[in-house]
């Protein structure tokens, strides 16, 4: 997970050009067990923000520091809008109500007036902690949730929704570019006789490896979905060699090696339909993605025709005709 609890909270920046406040405050918070990091001015602080690899998250701030202020430090931080903003405790000599209002509207979290009293130091410093926190466990759930919605749950390959929205941008590329992609759908053969015959369990423990197989063999680069049931589909572009010959290697390497399980050993075979497009069409890029799947799914179709466990292009004059084979009428029910 990208966001750590306490390892990144623990590290304080303290922000003052009085050398001698600085260190006092230093020392009092090492006690504590706080990583310091000090700055004598604004800018200075402002770099450590913005250069470190992983930046303090707790500040606190001087009000009054030459080049750039507590008020002006705040201001350029909370402009950054990172999704991660550090929690900011804003230190001064003027505790009328002015001021406060100020420094709170300018983005500090917290107010503390000079001379700073450890007990009070302390419990504010508790407070920003308990906030980091909770921040940092929304992000969490909020990178979940992202996570799940572009992901299929058993295999933690792509879904269909994540696929249609980088094919959009693949097909986008390859009209501005011209370089040609090539999509695929695989789907593994008479998948419906390993769950009547093994159980469910051991199906799905096939797609997961099914799906490894798949993120081994294609690039980082190329888009590999789970596009529903034992349907897989493949978006490949900057193609190093012919289409077929990438998907036949694939589709050999899936029936020379047996799907282990426990005791099992299963023989899986997989049919492969593929369609390409070079980048030159004047439709819209959606009917391009659908016109692509759907010759994709004909090519499909026709190598379930021809036998199964093969690989076939699509060919505009050959598959307009070409029948559902039984198996993948009726939801896709293999039999
Ligand atoms: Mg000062």
């Amino acid at each position: 997970m990208k966001f750590n609890l306490l390892i990144e909270i623990m590290k304080v920046l303290i922000a003052d050009d009085d050398k001698v406040l600085r260190m006092l405050m230093e020392r009092q918070l090492q006690g504590w067990g706080f990583e310091v990091i000090t700055a004598q001015d604004g800018e200075e602080a402002f770099k450590i923000l913005t250069t470190e690899s992983e930046p303090p998250r707790m500040l606190i701030l001087d009000w009054e520091m030459p080049n750039l202020d507590g008020i002006g430090l705040c201001r350029k931080i909370r402009a950054l809008e990172s999704n991660d903003p550090p929690y900011i405790v804003l230190v001064t000599a003027h505790s009328d109500q002015e001021h406060l209002a100020t420094a709170l509207q300018a983005g500090a979290n917290d107010y503390i007036s000079k001379p700073t009293k450890a007990v009070e130091l302390r419990a504010r410093l508790g407070v920003g902690l308990r906030t980091l926190e909770l921040q940092n466990r929304l992000n969490i759930a909020n990178e979940m949730l992202a996570y799940k919605a572009e992901h299929d749950e058993l295999t933690g390959l792509q879904n269909r929704a994540s696929l249609i929205e980088h094919l959009d941008n693949e097909i986008e590329r390859t009209k501005r570019t011209g370089e040609p992609l090539a999509l695929a759908i695989c789907d593994i053969d008479f998948f419906k006789r390993v769950n009547d015959t093994y159980g469910h369990p051991v199906g799905d423990r096939v797609l997961k490896e099914f799906a490894e197989r798949m993120k081994d063999t294609f690039r980082p680069y190329d888009l590999v979905s789970r596009y529903g049931g034992e349907e897989f589909v493949v978006c490949c572009t900057s193609l190093e060699s012919e289409p077929e010959s990438i998907f036949e290697r694939f589709r050999g390497a899936i029936e020379s090696t047996p799907f282990l399980d426990k005791d099992l050993s299963l023989g899986i075979t997989v049919s492969i339909g593929i369609a390409t497009f070079d980048g030159i069409s004047t439709m819209a890029t959606k009917e391009i993605m659908l016109g692509l799947i759907s010759d994709s799914d004909k090519a499909l179709y026709a190598a379930k025709n021809s036998g199964r466990n093969q690989v076939v292009m699509y060919q505009p004059n050959q598959h307009t005709e070409c029948e559902q084979p039984e198996e993948m009428l009726n939801d896709g029910q293999i039999c």
